[in-house]
């Protein structure tokens, strides 16, 4: 099955981090008017993603589904019937803007680096577009932990 991409509204910033960080392709629009989100979506095969149900009516073959939660992890819960947890994609995405990550020898990067961070991880991965540097720490952990209970629990109750 091919991974699906995404096309959030931008009041659904905190759930397109979270699909990033499981490694989905997720842009997020502030786009007016309405009709450049949905031909990028349209273009581009992403699922539109809005908490709006007005902006549920589209021409028929633009995939999009609404999201009922204020809260970010239940938003992410409501999708769960199209995402799959794959440890090789975690953290593989720019969390902030959604590029794909780029692995680096953190010897080079000794600049943008913390010595002791260097000195105590082993991962180092680098956005080209904007600049950031991520490596694996405790919020890694954390926020690997978050998404398997959620993973969790859905196969519990389904
Ligand atoms: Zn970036």
């Amino acid at each position: 099955m091919r991974r699906p991409r995404f096309l959030l509204r931008d009041n659904l910033g905190r759930l397109a981090r979270w699909l990033r960080i499981l490694g989905y392709d997720a842009v997020v629009m502030k786009a007016i008017p309405f009709s450049t989100i949905i031909s990028r979506a349209t273009k581009e095969r992403r699922i539109f993603l809005s908490r709006c149900a007005k902006e549920m009516k589209l021409p028929a073959g633009v995939a999009h589904q609404l999201i009922r939660s204020d809260n970010h992890l239940k938003q992410l819960r409501e999708l769960l019937p199209l995402l799959v947890l794959d440890e090789s994609m975690l953290f593989t995405r720019c969390i902030r803007c959604n590029r794909l990550l780029t692995t680096i020898d953190p010897a080079r990067m000794q600049d943008r680096i913390p010595a002791y961070v260097a000195q105590t991880h082993k991962h180092f991965t680098l956005c080209r577009h904007c600049g950031k540097v991520y490596w694996q720490g405790t919020h890694y952990a954390d926020m690997k932990r978050t998404l398997t209970d959620i993973f969790q629990t859905n196969e519990e109750t389904s």
